[in-house]
Parts: structure tokens; sequence; C-alpha cells
């Protein structure tokens, strides 16, 4: 049994859903995590952004424009006006739950309701096309198995129960569907696993079930050498280590959700990375690949304030990390880089909910900067520096004519870190890809 994710792409108009049920169908009998349609948990979150502000008729308005939608999408996909029926009715239940959030006091748990709406409209429509098709296909509802525990972590004792009673209920499904994204928390509310976390759904379903393999169907044939979205020309990633995942997924590439990784690689399961727009490109497959010595590509993470705390007196004199740690750690926030010297140590963080609260605790230990709009450049691949290559040197060389804040090397032997102002991206990461990659020219 495999485990088989379709992004927003994949399944955002009708056209791509016939597409996408094709694949499926060829692929045997495995299960199927579905995001929302393109765009849908985007308007989602604009309607719960007018609640908040208690703009009801933009909300109202927002809400129309989306039903519409969904009408249009209906009316296209079917074959059957009965199932034109049944989905109106199914989608309509869905549309009216939501309009119920315009009365009355509008909380974040509700807002997490109107998030859910999404996953459980593409589901609802590609189960009632695999039902015309004459496909055999369970729902497994995810709010029924997927849950956090405290702290927000995958409860995955219970998700493996759960999920394994849901499939054994109906063992001779021809295919499980099932919602990506949404979840539980540990008081049974209803929640989700963060943008993007359809790839994170996929991962945590393919590790209780034990699969042989997870796919994550997207709009590009694999990992790139660089963010298409920035990068002038780059090319896809064959292979890559479960560890230089994590790094590129953490560090900003958006192909895959920052946590998705982790569960594939303890239980040793491969992810392949396919383009549902090009089903025979090979793509990219993570796995535990053995050391070769490459670098694979290069990500950027957005958002970053690089917060500096110097002192006169021997700062890193035993005891001071530890505290410097410790009011990061108060402050549930995490650090993503670091770099120390003998009069001063630069942290950098992506959530600035409590820097002041921080800054202010900080300026006990010394003087205390704070650099906003700052972005990390990662470089990531097989760099351990027994190996003898110049990967530092290629990766500062290629950044000289970029301003470089900090840099880090030596954490892992998978990435080199370089800290640029936010308007720097783009140019630094065309340098280095124009660098390391210009063999591939
Ligand atoms: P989905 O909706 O299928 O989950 P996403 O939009 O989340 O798809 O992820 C795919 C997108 O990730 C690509 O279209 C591309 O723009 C972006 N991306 C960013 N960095 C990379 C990279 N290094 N390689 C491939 N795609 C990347
Ligand atoms: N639909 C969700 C989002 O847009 C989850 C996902 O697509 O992975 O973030
Ligand atoms: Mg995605």
């Amino acid at each position: 049994m495999k485990v088989l994710k379709f992004g927003g792409t994949s399944v955002g108009t009708p056209e791509r859903i016939r597409h996408v049920a094709k694949l499926v169908r060829a692929s045997g009998r495995n299960v199927v995590v579905l995001s929302a349609m393109s765009g849908t948990t985007n308007t989602l979150v604009e309607i719960s952004d007018y609640l908040h502000k208690h703009n009801i008729p933009g909300a109202q308005e927002t809400i129309n424009a989306l039903r519409q939608k969904y009408a249009e999408v209906v009316d296209n996909l079917y074959a059957e006006d009965s199932t034109k029926t049944r989905v109106t009715e199914r989608l309509e239940r869905i549309f009216n739950y939501i309009s119920r959030f315009t009365e009355g006091e509008f909380t974040h748990a509700d807002e997490r309701e109107i998030l859910a709406q999404g996953e459980l409209m593409s589901t609802a429509l590609m189960q009632a096309y695999f039902e015309e098709q004459g496909v055999r296909s369970v729902l497994l509802p995810a709010l029924d198995y997927m849950r956090t525990a405290q702290g927000g972590e995958p409860d995955m004792k219970y998700i493996s129960t759960c999920l394994r009673r849901l499939i054994e209920l109906d063992p001779d499904a021809d295919v499980w569907l099932t919602q990506g994204y949404i979840c539980r928390n540990a008081y049974g509310e209803v929640d989700n696993l963060r943008r993007g976390g359809s790839d994170y759904s996929a991962s945590i379903i393919g590790a209780v079930l034990n699969v042989e393999e997870i796919q994550i169907w997207t709009d590009i044939d694999g990992m790139h050498t660089g963010d298409p979205r920035y990068v002038k020309r780059t090319w896809p990633v064959g292979r890559l280590h479960f560890e230089e995942a994590a790094e590129l997924a953490y560090f900003g590439a958006k192909i895959l959700h920052p946590a998705c990784v982790l569960p594939a690689k303890l239980h040793n399961i491969p992810v392949r990375l396919l383009n549902t727009m090009e089903p025979t490109a090979p793509g990219t497959v993570i796995a535990n690949f053995p050391p070769d010595g490459t670098i694979k590509a290069v990500a950027a993470k957005d958002n970053i304030t690089a917060i500096k705390i110097k002192s006169g007196r021997m700062l890193l004199a035993y005891g001071f990390l530890h505290k410097v740690f410790e009011t990061f750690d108060k402050y549930s926030t995490a650090i993503d880089m670091m770099a120390t010297s003998e009069v001063g140590v630069t942290v950098t963080i992506d959530n600035t909910r409590h820097l002041a609260a921080i800054v202010d605790e900080l300026k006990h230990f010394g003087t205390v900067t704070v650099d906003p709009d700052m972005v990390i450049i990662c470089v990531v691949g097989d760099l351990d520096w027994k190996n003898g290559n110049d990967f530092c040197a290629l990766a500062v060389d290629a950044l000289r004519d970029v301003p470089v804040r900090m840099i880090s090397y030596g954490g892992s032997n998978y990435n080199i870190s370089m800290l640029v102002k936010a308007e720097n991206k783009v140019k630094a990461l065309n340098l280095l890809s124009d660098k390391l990659f210009e063999n591939k020219n």
C-alpha cells in the first residue's frame, strides 16, 4: 500500500480532478490524501478575516463567490444529474454552516472550523466522482482519526489505532480517500496542521500504516535546485537524503511542509515528489541514501529577525548561552541560526510575537540590537567537510556582491546558512544558483 497526496493545484479544476482520479485508479489500492482546491483555503482565510473584523457583508459576498465557484465545478464535473443533486446538497450544507458564523461572536475556534471546510469539500467532490466512475472509494474522515496531543505534535498512537480501525471496517475498498491538513487538537476541537499541512498528513498516515511509499503529487516535477518563483534556471534533483529534504523544507522550499519529512524518516519510508501534470517525469526520491558529497539545492526562509547580544564582559563565560537560550525558551520562541564570538552572540528567529519581551529580558545580559527584515539563504547537500570539497568557499564566493550579516556551517553536514537583507534575497539566490549549479548549464 502507498499514500498518494494531491495538492491544491492538482485538484484545482474539474479537469484536474478527473485526471487525478485516473492516476489514482492506475496506481492500485492506496490511501489518497487531498488538499482543498487551489485558492479555497485562502478564500476561507479571507472570510474569517472579514468575520474577525465584523464586516458581515464582506464575508457574505466572499462566501457567495465561493459557493458560485463550487456550483460551476459540480456542473462541469459530473455526468449524472442525480450526482449533481446529491453533491450540491452536501456542499449547500457546508456553505450554510459557514454562513452561520456571520451571526454572533466569531472566535479563533470558529475560524479553524471554517478553514477545515476546503478539504471536506474537495474529498466530497472526489468521492462522488469515483462513485460515478464505478470506483469503490471509502472516505476516512480525518476528523475521526487525525489528532494532535498537548503541545501540537501528532498523537501517533491514537492516529494509528483509529485509522487502522476505520480501514478495517471496509478492507475491500478500491481506494481510501481522506482529507489532508485538518485534524482535532488535544481538546477535541477542529484544528489544522498549519498552511501546506496536507504533506504532513500524508507523511503521518504513511508512517502509522507503515506503507511502502509516500507520494506527494504537485505542480512541479520534484524538488528543484532553487525556488522557481525566484531563480531563473532550476533543475529537478533526482535524489535527496531525508536530512537534506528536511533542511530544504524547513528553510523555505515550499514544495514540502517543514514537518513532513520526520515521520517518513523515522519509519524509513521513501517519499517521492511527483508532477500531476507530467506523471511520467522521474521527480525526486527522498530516502536514506548513502552520502554522495554533492550540493543539492538552495532555499530561502523569509521574515527572519536577527538579535545580537553584546557585552564588554567575557560574554561566553560558562552559563551565558544558557541564560540566552532560557529567555527564548520561556517565550516558546525557536532559534533558527546562531553565531558566537568572544564579545557577542547573534541568533535569528522567525516568530516575533514575543520579541519586545525577549529583548527586554536580554538587556539584563548586554547591549541588544535587532535587525528585522532578513532572510536565511540555505545551501543544502551532503556537505561534510571531510569530503575535502570547497563548499563554503564556493558559497561565500558566489555572494561576494551581497552583504552577508551572518554565516553558519557545521551544525549538521547538510547545510550552510547565510543571513542577508530581504531586499537581497532574489539576487543572492540567483548568484548562488549560477555558481553552484553551473555544470548543469
Ligand atoms: P501543492 O499545492 O501541491 O501542495 P505547493 O504550492 O505547496 O503545492 O508546492 C509546490 C510549489 O513549491 C511549486 O509550484 C514551486 O513554486 C514551489 N517551490 C519552492 N521551492 C521549490 C523547490 N526548490 N523545488 C520545487 N518547487 C519549489
Ligand atoms: N489547503 C491547505 C492550505 O492551502 C493545506 C494544503 O494545501 O496542504 O494550506
Ligand atoms: Mg503544499
